[in-house]
């Protein structure tokens, strides 16, 4: 059983390699930023606190989120391993993850760095959209359905936008990766954790090099 984390900011590719890692080695997903849409979508309390702060593309606080992600970490699935995908994104939040991993006899293998260029970080996510059936990732002109309005994986005809993939709203998240996640680079290579791969190549060469680092721990 291997739990990792996806660093990197947003458009890097956390989401997509994570899926891919999902499908091939079995490890669960585990993406705060799916885990708050969702309480969004719901209206719960945690939700309603968080959807303006999400639409602005800021942080939400540590405290809702390390609270999402410990009660997440109590159901039994996550005994086949963690993908953490967005999480932490601040230093509190990698203490606290490093806390809650202990208490429930977790332990962190290794964190990746997904690196890329800002620059065309605005154009990647401003263009993306998903398969509002199975989750599969396109985009407006680096990857478009082979017959436009059917998903190739699973034949629905029915696609989603992220509210927060606007151009503003990028801007603002990639200024927050900066600020509060850049930080954790350094927090990881400290505890001899971290792997840095080049991510604005291809995905599934960046996806083999993330299989080879979970297939050493296994
Ligand atoms: P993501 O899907 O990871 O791009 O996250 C979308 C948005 O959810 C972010 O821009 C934040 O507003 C919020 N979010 C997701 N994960 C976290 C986190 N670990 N800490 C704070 N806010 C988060």
């Amino acid at each position: 059983m291997t739990n990792l984390i996806l660093l990197g900011p947003p458009g890097a590719g956390k989401g997509t390699q994570a899926r891919m890692l999902t499908e091939s080695v079995g490890l669960l997903q585990l993406s705060t930023g799916d885990l708050l849409r969702e309480a969004v979508a719901k209206g719960t309390k945690a939700g309603e606190a968080a959807k303006q702060v999400m639409e602005a593309g800021d942080l939400v606080s540590n405290e809702i989120v390390i609270a999402i992600v410990n009660d997440r970490l109590d159901l039994p699935d996550v005994e086949a391993g963690v993908i953490f995908d967005g999480f932490p994104r601040t230093v509190v939040q990698a203490e606290a993850l490093d806390k809650l991993l202990k208490a429930k006899a977790m332990k962190l293998d290794f964190v990746v760095s997904l690196d890329v260029q800002d620059a065309a970080m605005i154009e990647r996510i401003s263009g993306r959209y998903t398969c509002a059936g199975c989750g599969e990732g396109y985009h407006d002109t680096k990857k478009v359905p082979a017959n436009v309005d059917i998903c190739d994986s699973c034949g629905e005809s029915n696609f989603k936008r992220r509210a927060d993939d606007n151009a503003a709203t990028v801007a603002e998240r990639l200024k927050a990766y900066h600020a509060e996640t850049a930080p954790l680079i350094e927090y990881y290579r400290n505890k001899g954790l971290l792997f840095r791969i080049d991510a604005m190549g291809d995905i599934v060469a960046i996806s083999d090099q993330l299989k080879e680092l979970v297939s050493k721990t296994n």
